[in-house]
């Protein structure tokens, strides 16, 4: 039996595809146009506009029907959570969201349930679970799996889902862009974050300055969010953006666990601390203890001074 795949042109539909094909053969389910992923066979939907989490699960429900599949998986993206989240709503089926592993039985026989790993809690433990489903769905959370490498030449089907005027109550009508300097704080390659330690929303003229010179992206802690300092989109964390740059500048942030789930995906985490007790310390690579006001600029100046050298 084949395994769906719910896959958009990204890198965490290739994380999900590794995990997938531990299920079976995997079959890509796509909206507008094929992924491009390496798999066998793709479904294509067509006549959808922007995005719609009802026609997207409609599209997908009607795969399901045609192919019968052992399971269906999706990447932990918001969308793909969401999407998931409305066909389990409507076939009054369990969701397992933000999978890690398969269990030993990974290809579990019809009856048996599935067992698979998945981070609860923000990443703060692991649970094992098993899927008492006639058809498991799951969502794999992202930057936990390596991802499938290559391209794909599927044989493509295309089909147009019979959408109802319900499919489309809820739709994007606009997009707002949160490029910041033109880095998206997802994507970003070094982050520069802050904490409550920075004092107010102009004290991030300082950490703007510094992620200027490294091309890097602006992120915050939510206390920073709830004072209104900085915008919810550049909040990092549990319920926040999820970020794995290859650097994480974490100034005047306390470490909370809810935070850690946002930037454990970092290569290396520099804290800026005045507190040598502040719990992010155990998670960082590097720390300087100070103020922060003075650490930052100085660092940006060295920078700077090195540049120009
Ligand atoms: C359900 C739930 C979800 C949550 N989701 C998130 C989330 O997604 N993201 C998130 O960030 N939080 C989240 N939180 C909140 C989280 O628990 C913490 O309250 C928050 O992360 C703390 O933010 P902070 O580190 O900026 O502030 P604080 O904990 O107050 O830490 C401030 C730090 O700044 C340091 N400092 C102060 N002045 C200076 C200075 N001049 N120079 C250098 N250092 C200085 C202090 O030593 C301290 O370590 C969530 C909480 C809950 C309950």
């Amino acid at each position: 039996m084949a395994v769906l795949l719910l896959a958009e042109p990204d890198e965490f539909s290739r994380q999900a595809l590794t995990l997938a094909r531990g299920l079976g053969e995997v079959e890509t389910v796509s909206i507008g146009a094929d992924a491009g992923l390496p798999v066998e066979r793709a479904h294509v939907a067509e006549g959808l506009g922007a995005y719609a989490p009802g026609a997207w699960a409609t599209a997908l429900e009607e795969v399901i029907d045609r192919v019968q599949p052992s399971a269906v998986v999706a990447a932990g993206t918001e969308r793909g959570n969401e999407v998931l989240a409305h066909v389990g709503a409507r076939r009054d089926l369990p969701l397992a969201a933000n999978c890690v592993a398969l269990g030993d039985n990974g290809g579990a026989s019809p009856g048996e349930p599935l067992t698979v790993t998945r981070v609860r809690w923000g990443g703060s433990l692991l649970e094992e679970a098993r899927i008492h489903s006639p058809l498991p769905l799951l969502s794999v959370a992202p930057h936990t799996v390596v991802a499938a490498e290559g391209a794909g030449s599927p044989a493509v089907e295309t089909f147009t889902p019979a959408l109802s005027e319900s499919d489309l109550v809820v739709q994007v009508t606009e997009h707002v862009d949160e490029v910041a300097n033109g880095i998206s704080l997802a994507e970003a390659k070094v982050v520069v974050s802050g904490g409550r330690g920075v004092g107010s929303a102009d004290g991030f003229g300082i950490l703007e300055e510094l992620a200027g010179v490294l091309d890097a992206a602006v992120g915050c802690s939510r206390v920073v969010t709830s004072a209104g300092w900085r915008p919810h989109t550049d909040q990092v964390g549990q319920t926040g953006t999820k970020v794995s740059p290859d650097l994480y500048i974490a100034c005047g942030i306390s470490g909370a666990t809810q935070h850690i789930a946002g930037c454990k995906g970092a290569k290396r985490i520099l804290a800026i601390n005045s507190d040598a007790e502040a719990p992010i310390l155990a998670s960082a690579d590097y720390a300087v203890i100070g103020d922060l006001t003075e650490i930052v600029p100085a660092i940006t100046a060295e920078l700077r001074k090195a540049r120009s050298a």
